[in-house]
């Protein structure tokens, strides 16, 4: 399987982590039923804004990246992400993109201009069939050079880009000539070396569709020859007044802005959860007016397994001689589980499955009420809820991530060097990445102390 990962720029915020919900929910489903997941997630790290953002900071584009490569791991881990396999850099995959841009150049699909490659979409008859898009009619030659674009914009992609000098120190010197791989290039050439020319899935979220999977197809087919994947699965957005939370709209939140609130990362991972993944998933919180409709109630749904859980381990405390399982029970083990595997296995039906976990409760709360469940029933029925979370992820208390204390004295003799060599945006980035971790920096005649905030 293969997933589209972030473009390190920024912190992630939680509408990118909608889409990695989403692929976490799918790998523990495809797990549960027993298939063996092999999971590539690809890290974006150059492309236009990371370069854009990097120099306007004065930074390298690694140490430019790796603030948020990091912070977008402590998220994943803080939402109980299960890791992928493998976490492929693009910048680490240069000779590989290469390889692949010379193979499409060798099958006739490209062309050049300016000292940049482009993939002519007119040299492969099956462009636009994923997204629905028509590629006929389009004028020769017309090309875009941007990453991203909108489905108005169909053209001959960039496959590799001749350096220019808004790329500043960001350039690798190959047999294309000096410049960058263009966006798209990196996940048909890093999926190829991870998972082989064809494999079984491929997912990202609805805005990948177009251009970037419809690019990706066409590198991939034309340049390695056969099929390509067997199923693509696309979350729809999650959305904020009707709107796709994006980074360009400004009306995005983090997980460490919600987190802030006092809303922990399982209350988030509940709400991202909690909607089928082709449905719009509406965040209703408003900070200026204190409405967190949609994080309130995910916490509400978590005290109910919490409260059910408590009940459940006040009974095994007493056990008595001779205390055996009751077939009631039993049965509706039996049942819950057919409802359970019904609804994950029909297109990962998450409303169905949190309706046998309820379902669940509802009923062996009123035979709690009635003392019908024995020591052995409130054991069983833990084990199923415990089983289950093997998908859902959502059972156990949040653990406030260990503090790294050498990791923290290390960044800060880092920042004090960078300050002492007057490379203050170095300084001030990684004060704000311990900002971000919510360690605060305290620079005092005796030096830099650090405190939790
Ligand atoms: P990016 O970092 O922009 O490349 O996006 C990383 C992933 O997040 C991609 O799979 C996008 O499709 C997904 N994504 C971005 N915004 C949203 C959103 N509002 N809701 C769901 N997925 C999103
Ligand atoms: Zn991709």
């Amino acid at each position: 399987m293969y997933t589209c990962g972030p473009t390190v720029h920024d912190f992630a915020h939680i509408g990118n982590f909608r889409a990695y919900v989403f692929e976490d929910l799918l790998r523990r489903t495809l797990k549960y039923f027993s298939f063996t997941v092999t999971q590539v997630m690809n890290l974006t790290d150059v492309d236009d804004k990371t370069i854009r953002k990097s120099r306007a900071q004065g930074l390298s584009l690694n140490d430019y990246t790796r603030t948020y490569k990091d912070a977008f791991f402590q998220d994943r881990d803080a939402l109980r992400i299960e890791h992928a396999e493998v976490y492929p850099a693009a910048t680490d995959h240069v000779p590989e993109m290469v390889e692949l841009i010379q193979k499409l150049i060798e099958k006739g699909h490209t062309y050049e201009s300016e000292g940049s490659l482009y993939f002519r979409i007119s040299s492969f008859p099956d462009y636009g069939r994923l997204a629905n898009v028509k590629a006929e009619g389009l004028l020769a030659g017309a090309r875009v050079d941007s990453d991203e674009y909108e489905k108005e914009d169909v053209r001959d992609f960039a496959l590799w880009k001749a350096w220019t000098p808004e790329d500043g120190g960001v350039f690798w010197e190959t047999p294309l000539g000096k410049g960058r791989p263009g966006w798209h290039i990196e996940c048909s050439a890093m999926s190829h070396k991870y998972l082989g020319s064809h494999f079984d899935i491929h997912t990202g979220g609805v805005d990948n569709i177009f251009p970037h999977h419809e690019n990706e197809i066409a590198q991939s087919v034309c340049g390695y020859g056969g099929k390509f994947v067997n199923t693509w699965l696309h979350c729809a957005h999650l959305v904020i007044n009707g709107e796709k939370m994006s980074k360009s709209l400004h009306n995005f939140y983090t997980l460490r802005d919600i987190t802030q609130v006092g809303f922990s990362p399982r209350v988030v991972r509940y709400f991202l959860l909690s909607a089928h993944y082709r449905t719009p998933l509406n965040l209703v919180y408003d900070p200026s007016t204190g409405n967190a409709e949609s994080f309130e109630s995910a916490r509400s749904a978590l005290e109910r397994i919490d409260e059910f859980r408590s009940k459940l381990n006040e009974l095994k405390k007493h056990a008595a001689a001779g205390d055996i399982q009751s077939r009631e029970v039993g049965e509706m083990l039996d049942k819950s589980e057919r409802s359970f595997r019904t609804a994950l296995g029909n297109d990962l039906d998450i409303s169905g499955a949190l309706g046998a976990l309820f379902g669940l409760i509802k009923e062996a709360n009123r035979m709690l009420a009635a003392g019908e469940v024995t020591t052995s029933d409130a054991q069983v029925i833990d084990d199923k809820l415990v089983s289950w979370d093997r998908v859902l992820g959502v059972l156990e208390p949040d653990i406030a991530p260990a503090i790294d204390a050498a990791r923290i004295e290390g960044l800060i003799a880092a920042r004090n060097a960078a300050r002492a060599a007057k490379d203050f945006a170095r300084s001030d980035a990684i004060r704000k990445q311990l900002d971000a971790e919510g360690i605060v920096l305290q620079d005092t005649p005796g030096g830099t102390k650090w405190k939790k905030k």
